[in-house]
């Protein structure tokens, strides 16, 4: 007989999916393995991020600065937006949880496409609110209208998830425009950048003007991705006040640790050299896209550090031929895979295997 649960839990976690990730790399048979399943930077820090970060290291018995001053400064200095605007966290996860708590009363809804960040319906259904799913277009873009039509007077929050995780796709800034006219401007819209510094994309909204423009509109971005800082996790949003202040009030208290602080502080001090990594991997993204399409793969525009795949009921198949040779990949039910552009090995064999494949 079923034993009772010894302690009692959120209703809504029963429904939830685990995060999984995936495993980390390992070597086996010889063939050197990669996890290309969590996007994340194939470079090591930099020697200058190092650096600071051993620095920083010798204050750990202190708390960080609560309020990320430096930081917030550093930011502001560089977008060219007052400090109070910028709210920062651990990691834009940790930023968007924030936000969600923030804004939503139980039972509001967040509207977001699906698929997208599966951090999305977790901390939402985690907050009490209840996820609006819009399904994705043909081309596995939003549907920015289907997304206009899904808003209602429960409506909260809106995630724009530009370039999509886990199809790689962006949306245009003509597009992004006329959707936010549609959207009433007490409802807050994200634009979550995650991936921003790998857009090539001559259409891509300036989500910061939009943001200027327009004060229900919240920028997140993180130093995960393209600054390769994942392992310490640091994100930011830019929002306007209110929405800013109630950011700060709902933060936990020294959310975002010393190391954090210090190396993001770094990072933005080292931003040539890191865009010249940014620019290799993009071209990398380039020369695999391009292979798989000659091979026969319908890849749809791809603006981000990964690779779709869509797959439908192929998908677990073309995962475990990925692992067999290596290369832990990111299954999506029956949607499709998503790999990251790593190192070029990597990128090698991924284009190998999926040739075999089709
Ligand atoms: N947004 C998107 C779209 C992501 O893909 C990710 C990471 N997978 C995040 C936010 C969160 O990144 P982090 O918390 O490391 O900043």
């Amino acid at each position: 007989a079923a034993r009772p649960t010894p302690v009692r839990l959120r209703s809504a976690l029963g429904a939830l999916p685990e995060y999984t990730p995936g495993r980390p790399a390992a070597v086996r048979d010889g063939l050197t393995a990669y996890k290309i399943s969590s996007n994340e930077n194939p470079f090591p820090p930099l020697p200058s991020v190092l650096d600071v970060v051993r620095d920083a290291a010798g204050s750990v018995n202190r708390y960080p600065d609560m309020a990320v001053t430096a930081l917030t400064e550093a930011l502001a200095a560089r977008l060219g937006v007052p400090a109070a605007r910028i709210s920062t966290g651990p990691g834009s996860v940790g930023v968007l949880d924030q936000l969600i708590r923030a804004t939503c009363d139980d039972g509001d809804e967040v509207v977001f496409a699906w698929r997208s960040f599966e951090a999305y319906p977790i901390l939402t259904t985690l907050a009490g609110a209840v996820p609006v799913q819009v399904p994705l277009a043909p081309g596995a873009r939003h549907d920015l209208d289907a997304m206009a039509a899904a808003v209602t007077e429960r409506t909260r929050l809106v995630l724009v998830c530009t370039p999509n995780n886990p199809t790689g796709t962006t949306v245009g800034a003509a597009e992004l425009d006329a959707f936010l006219d549609r959207v009433p401007s007490d409802v807050v819209v994200v634009l979550d950048e995650a991936y921003l510094e790998f857009v090539d994309a001559p259409d891509a909204p300036d989500a910061l003007a939009v943001h200027e423009a327009r004060p229900n509109v919240v920028v997140l971005r993180t130093f995960s991705k393209a600054y390769g800082l994942a392992g310490l996790r640091v994100g930011y949003a830019v929002a306007h006040e209110p929405v800013a202040a109630a950011l700060r009030t709902s933060a936990l208290p020294f959310g975002v640790n010393s190391l954090a602080q210090a190396a993001a502080i770094a990072s933005l001090d080292a931003a040539d050299e890191l865009d010249v990594r940014v620019k290799e991997l993009v071209a990398e993204r380039e020369r695999v896209v391009a292979a798989l399409r000659e091979q026969g793969w319908d890849v749809p525009d791809q603006q981000a550090n990964f690779v779709w795949f869509g797959l439908g009921d192929d998908t677990a198949a073309f995962a475990a031929a990925c692992e067999a040779e290596g290369l832990t990949v990111r299954p999506y039910g029956t949607d499709g895979v998503r790999a990251t552009i790593a190192e070029t090995e990597a990128n090698d064999r991924l284009v190998e295997v999926a040739g075999r494949f089709l």
